[in-house]
């Protein structure tokens, strides 16, 4: 039977990094794949989560399954965290949430609901939006459309142009939102630029959808959250996954978490039947492990403080690298302006070169990133920001 399957070319981020595997240059510098790495190129456990680990070792009597919902305390605590302490929706209790496989988990629940609330639905992404949306909520059975977000040419954000198109949008229409550090971009709303969004969605009844992936990566922890937060005081009816992999550095433990914020409480414990319902249709029920590991730390006032200081790192780390970056290509005499990477955030940026000029630099130079354009800033550092830099300079020459 499966003969008859058309073969499907590999994954372009994927085939990269095994090109780059195979590539016999000292000097080669992978700024593909979306992982955290470290001055050195490794992505570690971060301390939180080894001694989260201990904990759990010590504290876990059996590997039973854990509820449909998943731990409380995590969805609790992720609440929290993404909603603020103070937030009105949780205190109305208009929340229906579960423990997700991954943020990819989240995004694809969550469309599974959203096509049995209407299988006409249509979500409007970002143009561009990071790749896996398509298949995450188009094979759900969503309709999907672009509004435009980012120019090349200027590398800005054409907030104009976008908030005309998102004026046409349906009530009942659904608008897919980056939190924070928008992937592949790494141009984010400033937050006036959300105070009108947030209007926007309360004037024409468009549903947000807001994916929030790198929580702490961007300005910082609560900063992050300002559009999402703003939004979610703002409307009746919010949307929301959630993904630990990058800010816990959790990315094979797959912990996420699907929310869905409603007008009030009742409505609030129909979707939460129904989001679990959907889990149970998929794989039932969650994994356990990250998901414990979160709310050990979450739950515990030091090793939350441990959590906080290295997210922290890892952002300060990222800033500087921008800064680096950019210093090192007025150092090479480049013509082009690219001081906007300083103002992007996050782990991605732009380049915004030619796809000629990605692969001009990975032939010639060993550097690798997709056509796009999109760098992972973390792939950068310390050691390699000089070559990287001359590479550059010599590509743009
Ligand atoms: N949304 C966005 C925008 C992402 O970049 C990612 C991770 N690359 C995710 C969601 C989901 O990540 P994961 O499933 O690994 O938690």
């Amino acid at each position: 039977m499966f003969e008859t399957l058309p073969a499907l070319s590999p994954d372009p981020i994927l085939g990269l990094s095994a090109a780059f595997k195979l590539d016999n240059n000292p000097k080669k510098i992978d700024l593909g794949v979306g992982v955290y790495k470290d001055e050195h190129g490794n992505t570690p456990i971060l301390k939180a989560v080894s001694q989260a680990q201990a904990v759990l070792q010590e504290r876990e009597s059996s590997k039973v399954y854990i509820t449909p919902q998943g731990h409380q305390g995590y969805i609790d605590g992720m609440l929290n965290l993404l909603l603020g302490e103070g937030s009105s929706v949780l205190k109305d209790k208009r929340v229906a949430a579960v423990q997700a496989p991954g943020g990819c988990g989240a995004l694809r629940i969550l469309a599974e609901l959203l096509v049995r609330v209407n299988k006409d639905t249509v979500v409007w992404v970002s143009d561009p939006t990071w790749a896996n949306h398509m298949p995450l909520l188009g094979d759900a059975g969503l309709t999907l459309k672009t509004y435009p977000y980012f120019d090349k040419d200027s590398a800005s954000i054409k907030f104009d142009e976008m908030m005309d198109c998102l004026k046409g949008v349906k009530k009942g229409d659904v608008v897919l939102l980056h939190g924070c550090c928008h992937n592949p971009t790494g141009a984010d709303l400033t937050n006036e630029q959300w105070d009108a969004l947030a209007a926007l969605a309360v004037k024409n009844g468009f549903l947000p959808f807001v994916d929030v992936a790198y929580q702490g990566f961007g300005d910082g922890l609560e900063e992050d959250a300002y559009g999402l937060r703003l939004l979610a005081e703002s409307v009746d009816e919010l949307v929301v996954a959630a993904s630990c992999s990058k800010n816990f550095g959790l990315y094979r433990e797959r912990v996420g978490l699907a929310a869905i914020l409603t007008k009030d409480e009742k409505t609030a414990s129909i979707a939460q039947s129904q989001i679990q319902s959907v889990a149970r249709g998929i794989y039932s029920m969650p994994p356990s492990y990250g998901g414990a590991l979160v709310d050990i730390i979450l739950a515990d006032e030091a090793l939350r403080n441990v959590w906080q200081t290295e997210v922290a790192e890892m952002r300060d780390r990222m800033i500087t690298l921008r800064k680096l970056l950019v210093d090192n290509l007025v150092n090479q005499g480049v013509d082009k302006d690219f001081s906007f990477v300083n103002q992007q955030k996050g782990m991605f940026s732009f380049l915004c070169i030619a796809p000629e000029q990605v692969q001009h630099l990975r032939q010639e130079h060993s550097v690798y990133f997709v056509d796009s354009s999109r760098v992972n800033i973390a792939g950068i550092s310390l050691a390699n920001v000089e070559v990287l830099a001359k590479a550059i300079a010599d590509t743009l020459k």
